[in-house]
């Protein structure tokens, strides 16, 4: 058996009201247990379109087909009013992934406002989206989030001091290779972090990766020797590489992967290394994500999207 941490991000209303839905009733056919990382707040996302005069995000789109990998609707959210708020039109969505045993944890309050100006953002005003949030799973919960997950894998030390505020049981903000204790220059921060360590979806498409491809490429990363952790969308592997994914979750049942809540992966990680984290660029990806940096890793470890 092979422990694979599965993680859903859910960036978006549509991504919560039909992803996750769908995603729920999947992993429940397949018997598995995950966690979700939710977006509470208002959805801007579509503030992205305007981002297309950007040549590097119009290639990203033209090559994952963006509008029906998310849906056109997704793409305009935002961008002429505000955002509708998720966690109140989709509040018995988000219980019930609780409710049917998956972890959940917070993504955000205003995904698109952290992912495009987290390095511009006070600390006052990250601590204030992170407690609006926070308050909101509580109240749609009525327990604690168990874990935060920061958009689009960006972190700086700056939000991190001020997450360190609030209980999350751990965090996964960045790239990296295993569960590790985050020290940045010399400073200790409490959350520990379990890193996603297997490239996305949309950063394989495309490159050299066809989408018929993706499953046997994906699955050939997952060995016994590595730390496994997979992030998947709502919006995506819950939308319209449904049943490709359904698939996947087929032939890994074949391959012995189980399924597990990053809760689950961190508790098997004992003791933790220490490492750093630094922004860098991956292939695939627009702009920078966080990075776990480690001084005495193997050579097939190293953060970044493997060869497909
Ligand atoms: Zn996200």
């Amino acid at each position: 058996m092979i422990p694979v941490g599965l993680r859903v991000d859910v960036d978006t209303l549509r991504g919560t009201r039909v992803g996750v839905h769908n995603l729920l009733t999947l992993f429940a056919r397949h018997q598995i247990q995950a966690t979700f990382f939710f977006s509470v707040g208002p959805d801007n996302m579509g503030r992205h379109l305007w981002r297309l005069v950007r040549p590097k995000f119009l290639l990203k789109m033209l090559r994952t087909r963006a509008a029906s990998l998310y849906g056109l609707d997704i793409l305009l959210k935002g961008t002429l009013w505000p955002g509708p708020e998720i966690g109140k039109r989709c509040a018995s969505t988000i219980s019930r992934a609780s409710e049917e045993g998956h972890e959940v944890g917070l993504h955000a309050w205003d995904h698109h406002r952290w992912q495009s100006r987290l390095r511009e953002l006070t600390p006052v005003e990250i601590e204030t989206d992170i407690r609006k949030g926070y308050e909101r799973l509580v109240q749609i919960l009525g327990k604690e989030p168990a874990c935060f997950a920061a958009p689009a894998w960006q972190i700086t030390p700056e939000a991190l001091e001020v997450l360190d505020r609030f209980s999350f049981g751990f965090h996964s903000d960045c790239r990296g290779t295993a569960p590790f204790q985050p020290v940045i220059h010399g400073h200790r921060f409490c959350h520990v972090q379990v890193p996603t360590t297997l490239p996305t979806y949309d950063e394989l498409i495309g490159l050299d990766c066809t989408p018929a491809a993706y499953n046997e490429h994906l699955l050939s990363l997952i060995t016994p020797e590595r730390c496994n952790v997979l992030t998947i969308h709502a919006e995506a592997e819950g939308g319209a590489c449904l049943d490709q994914f359904e698939n996947f979750l087929n032939q890994a049942a074949e391959h012995d992967l189980a399924f597990q809540p990053l809760g689950a992966i961190l508790s098997q990680s004992d003791p933790l290394v220490e490492s750093s984290i630094v922004s860098q660029t991956i292939e695939g990806r627009e702009g920078w994500i966080a990075c776990q940096k480690t001084t005495t890793l193997p050579e097939h470890q190293h953060c970044g999207v493997p060869t497909p």
